[in-house]
């Protein structure tokens, strides 16, 4: 360990958050190594960028098989490092398989030359093209509460765009990265990947080296990262929290609603950014609905690894915050109906925790929880679930539960946040042509969605090209003052055409 990381403990051991035992050990990274690191992957950006879509796609499949054929592997340690349900883990690799097959499907067409039509017909004499040209070095600081899919599916993108990528996981769960990163080097792929490990001080330094910062974490962080990269003018995308809206309708399936809410909640011990962290239910189903919940919730097996469906929680801090925010629910007049109180005995556990009677006074209800809360509560119309899903500073998603699935898409349009999920939760995660990011303080940018995906790591560069030379260099100073007057007095007129006839 280095000693400007003093914000880390003293020691490079990682332990299981459910036992306690060493589940591995990392070196640190001393931050003035990262410039050496940087130029490295910039020179062999160059060839990589030079394969081309395709050459790359070749590489990305073998990453992509080797991701299938390790799996096992990866998951054991990510159960060791994060103290993860095996339910829970066993959800990342698919998860980050999809989306590499996506791009390794989708990025020869992406990223291809875009041919733009004129803007106007008098323009035509043109041929504009757009090219989309990596940026030489993406920086992705990434959070611990998915060490596989969180860093590496941003990672696939930026690669596949033809940059090179500096990753900096969460000095909670360093590990699992760096077998991913082995997984790399074994598929005979070029240096264009390489990790860095450590705190602060680490992440400063990939920002101040990079071209393109693609960040997973906290808002507070966020705000902290944008700072940085303003020194050097590095454009960022920023994934942040989020305090999820979940609306049950009258006309709602309350079974299918009720066990969506408890996944939605409790999956990753609801240590997922876009978890439901509450609810709002139609005053005619609230009763049903809850007993369903409390129901589905009683079913759950506790404890890391196999067999269990709900994991320990990353670490006593993160804990902490779940038992700050239900001490205030109960203080303020919220019924506990599961959990409540940390589970005695070794680990980090809080159990499934379900609240009711609670209100927009209390944190659970207002402040990122990111741990096992569900809070319910009861709204008389559709109006008031709406008014309070969007009575937040946050805007990452949310979801909406009908039979009727036209009024529960009428309901998603009213909500402020980057996706709805109809009748499910989380799922918009597997949809990758569509935008996944936040609103408000959620985030800035998109994570994914479509050939955009791609193309923000990616500067656009437009190369304009004659179609014919006749009519062109009308502006240059060898012409006549008559002649540039009258070329002026056309185009004024051709332009203004279109908004003559609109204006009427
Ligand atoms: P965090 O903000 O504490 O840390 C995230 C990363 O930032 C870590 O790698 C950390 O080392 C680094 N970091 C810490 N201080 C920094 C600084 N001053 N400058 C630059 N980097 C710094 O977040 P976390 O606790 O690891 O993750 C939990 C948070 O992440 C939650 O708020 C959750 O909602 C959010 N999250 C969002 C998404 C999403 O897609 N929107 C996904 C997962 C997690």
């Amino acid at each position: 360990m280095t000693a400007t990381q003093d914000s880390l403990p003293d020691t490079s051991t990682i332990r299981n958050p459910a036992t306690g035992a060493v589940a591995g050990s990392v070196r640190w990274t001393d931050p003035a190594d990262i410039p050496r690191i940087a130029a490295g992957l910039r020179k062999a950006q160059k060839e990589w960028e030079a394969r081309g879509a395709q050459g790359r796609a070749r590489v990305l499949a073998r990453y992509a098989v080797w991701l299938g054929d390790h799996r096992a592997e990866i998951e054991s340690l990510l159960i060791k490092e994060t103290g993860k349900s095996a339910t829970d883990a066993a959800q990342e690799v698919p998860l980050l398989i999809m989306i590499a097959a996506y791009y390794i499907k989708t990025m020869e067409k992406a990223l291809a030359p875009e041919r733009r039509p004129a803007a106007l017909p008098f323009l035509a004499i043109k041929r504009v093209e757009v090219h989309y040209r990596p940026r030489p070095l993406v920086g992705i600081i990434a959070p611990w509460n998915y060490p596989v899919a969180n860093a590496l599916m941003d990672a696939i993108a930026a690669l596949a765009a033809g940059c090179a990528v500096l990753l900096k996981p969460s000095e909670r769960t360093p590990l699992t990265a760096e077998l991913l990163l082995r997984g790399w080097q074994d598929c005979g792929a070029p240096e264009v990947l390489a990790l860095t490990q450590g705190a602060r001080e680490v992440s400063e330094a990939v920002i101040d080296n990079s071209d393109f910062v693609q960040f997973t974490g906290s808002c507070a962080t966020g705000a902290k990262v944008m700072e940085r990269a303003a020194r050097t003018l590095t454009p960022v995308s920023l994934e942040l929290g989020g305090k999820d809206p979940m609306l049950v309708l009258d006309d709602a399936d309350v079974d299918l609603a009720a066990h969506a809410a408890v996944w939605g909640a409790f999956f990753n011990a609801g240590q997922t950014c876009v978890s439901v962290e509450r609810v709002y239910v139609l005053e005619s189903v609230y009763d049903r609905f809850v007993d369903a919940v409390v129901r589905d919730v009683k079913n759950l097996k506790i404890g890391a690894g196999d067999g269990n469906d709900f994991g320990a929680m990353i670490d006593e801090t993160q804990l902490a915050v779940t038992e700050r925010h239900v001490a205030d629910a109960k203080e303020k007049g919220a019924r506990v109906l599961t959990g409540g109180e940390r589970t005695a005995g070794a680990g980090t556990f809080y159990p499934p925790t379900v609240l009711v009677d609670v209100d927009h006074s209390m944190l659970c209800m207002t402040e990122e929880t990111f741990g096992p809360t569900l809070p319910i509560m009861k709204v008389s119309t559709v109006g008031e679930a709406v008014r309070l899903a969007n009575d937040s500073p946050y805007g990452l998603s949310a979801a909406v539960f009908s039979k009727n699935i036209q009024r529960a898409k009428d309901v998603a349009v009213e909500l402020d946040c980057g996706a709805v999920n109809v009748n499910d939760v989380i799922s918009n995660l597997m949809c990758t042509t569509a935008p996944m990011g936040g609103w408000k303080t959620s985030g800035m940018g998109a994570r994914f969605g479509g050939a955009e995906g791609l193309r923000k790591y990616c500067r656009q560069e437009a190369v304009v090209a004659p179609r014919t030379n006749v009519g062109a260099g009308g502006n240059y100073y060898n012409n006549s003052q008559r002649a540039l007057k009258r070329m002026n007095t056309m185009m004024t007129k051709l332009a203004l055409r279109g908004p003559r006839r609109k204006a009427k």
